[in-house]
């Protein structure tokens, strides 16, 4: 097995995940992939994408009984709809209102706390429908920096990816401080690897 194919275990460890990065990062985008493969991304974006794999939900519910507006793209509102087995309009009328900020985007009505959030049922009533805002939080988020990585200090799960990936990515780094210069199809399996994040959301 190549050194870097994607394993399921790979995918859970951070070590593993940590190396993934290690190697990722060592070459930009245009070097390994053609103009003819799927969006270039950053340092950060996969310093990111390696924080969404890394992270564990602790379930405290602050993300969705705190004021940050939950923001829905068209097709969640059809997901939520068909959930709910109830007509997109009905749910788009009872559910929504328009972003105040971001034209012809819609935000969730009723998130002091968000109406689905239910600390007796464990959590989110509507988990496989939540809107696609939910699932990138905290690290892949498109309204925040895009220039680092953000840690959501009131998230824990976001303060520990943090903690986490710091220290195994030290270790890698001091593991690997020899290594001569990654094959670019290394580069490009580890790049591939980190993306798996982005379709998981
Ligand atoms: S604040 Fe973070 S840890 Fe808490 S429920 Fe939300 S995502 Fe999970
Ligand atoms: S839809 Fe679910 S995950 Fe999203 S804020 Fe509401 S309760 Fe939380």
């Amino acid at each position: 097995m190549a050194e870097t194919a994607q394993t399921a275990e790979e995918s859970k460890d951070p070590r593993a995940i940590a190396r993934m990065l290690h190697v990722a990062t060592t070459l930009p985008d245009r070097q390994v992939f053609t103009k003819m493969d799927r969006a270039s991304y950053t340092t950060v974006d996969y310093y990111r994408m390696a924080c969404h794999l890394i992270f564990r939900c602790h379930r405290c519910g602050t993300c969705c009984t705190t004021g940050d507006p939950i923001r829905l793209k068209p097709e969640d509102a059809s997901v939520i709809a068909r959930h709910l087995k109830i007509p997109l309009n009905k749910a788009i009328k009872k559910l929504t209102i328009p972003d105040p900020d971001k034209p012809g985007v819609l935000d969730f009505k009723h998130i002091l706390p968000c109406k689905f959030y239910d600390k007796n049922a464990g959590g989110c009533r509507i988990y496989a429908a939540r809107p696609w805002s939910c699932r990138i939080f905290p690290f892949l988020g498109i309204y925040g920096s895009e220039d680092q990585v953000v840690v959501n200090e009131s998230c824990p799960g976001s303060v520990e990816t943090m903690k986490i990936l710091t220290e195994v990515l030290d270790e890698v780094r001091s593991d690997q401080m020899n290594h001569p210069p990654y094959d670019p199809k290394e580069v490009r399996r580890a790049k591939e690897f980190l993306r798996q994040a982005l379709s998981l959301v």
